[in-house]
């Protein structure tokens, strides 16, 4: 169609309609593949940076549809959309303290397990009894549970937001920010939400020597949540030079490929296993 621009219009309307099925045809086998089994929890394991120990797990979620492993970039945003990620999120927190609860009852360690609450799932009427139910359900202890909320769904009501996370730190629950820095707060307006810990998003670690000012912010993020008295997780952590860069500057925990990838739960557990034996 170069050059006939009489055509490109065309193009350009077929395939926002192509783009358009592809999303409903998704849609609807999304909102069957809870149903259908095809949803599991991967766990990535975050390190002490102290003991360089294990501390804990992220639960990350698969879709493993017919067609394939399906990544949650393509259907979290989706589900959120659809408001199918009421439903899902439910099932992942009561699957994620479920399994604390399993390798808690193990022996194998005390991991604390973080969940991804999306921004839709935190402002729904029903989330307190959907976090209720998990833990009532699973019997875990809700202090090895932390709730990973992103910026976004914060801002919205500040006033409800507050009072809501009030309610979680008060059944004991863990709150972190996730994606720190790449949405609209200031640490300055953080201090008024009760949570305990920052995550710093994987693009300001990435920036870690390579150039000067990515290590300046990090540094400062560091800092500065640590006089808020929250701890700090790094994410993406991928090779021994950031490492190095974030424990000189006291980062608590680390997340990232150098350290683990997300796992299913039996590759998980064998990696707790192994650090048992230490
Ligand atoms: P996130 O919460 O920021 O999760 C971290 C993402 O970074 C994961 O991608 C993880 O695999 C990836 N990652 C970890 N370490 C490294 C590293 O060293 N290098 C690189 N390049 N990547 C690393 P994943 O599993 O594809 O998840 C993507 C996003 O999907 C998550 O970002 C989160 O926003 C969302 N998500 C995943 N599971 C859930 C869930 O159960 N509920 C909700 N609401 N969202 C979820
Ligand atoms: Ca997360
Ligand atoms: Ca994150
Ligand atoms: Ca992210």
């Amino acid at each position: 169609a170069q050059g006939q621009p009489g055509n490109s219009a065309v193009v350009f309307t077929q395939g926002l309609l192509d783009h358009q099925q592809d999303r409903l045809q998704l849609e609807a086998r999304l909102s069957q593949a809870l149903e259908r089994g095809e949803l599991e929890l991967f766990y990535q394991a975050q390190c002490d940076l102290r003991t360089r120990k294990l501390s804990g797990f992220e639960a990350l979620l698969r879709w493993r549809s017919p067609e394939g492993l399906i990544p949650p970039d393509r259907f979290i945003p989706l589900a959120e959309e659809s408001g199918l990620i009421v439903p899902i999120g439910r099932w992942v927190l009561l699957q994620a303290c479920r399994q604390a609860k399993a390798w808690h009852d193990s022996g194998l360690g005390r991991p604390i397990v973080a969940v991804n609450i999306s921004p839709r799932q935190f402002q729904h009427p029903e989330f307190m009894a959907t976090v209720h139910d998990a833990l009532d359900s699973t019997g875990m202890n809700p202090r090895f549970i932390e709730l990973e909320i992103t910026e976004g769904a914060m801002m919205d009501d500040a006033e409800s937001t507050i009072a809501k996370m009030a309610e979680l730190r008060a059944l004991g629950l863990h709150l972190a920010i996730d994606d720190f820095g790449t949405g609209y707060s200031s640490l300055a307006y953080l201090k008024r939400f009760p949570i305990n810990r920052l995550k710093i998003d994987r693009a300001f670690v990435r920036d870690l020597g390579h150039h000067e000012g990515g290590a300046a912010i990090v540094q400062a993020m560091i800092q500065l949540s640590h006089s808020l008295g929250l701890t700090v997780v790094a994410e993406g952590v991928e090779d021994a030079s950031q490492e190095a860069c974030l424990r000189g500057w006291q980062c608590d925990v680390m997340q990232g490929f150098g350290y683990a990838r997300p796992v299913p739960v039996a590759d998980a557990t064998a990696f707790m296993a192994g650090q048992c034996g230490r």
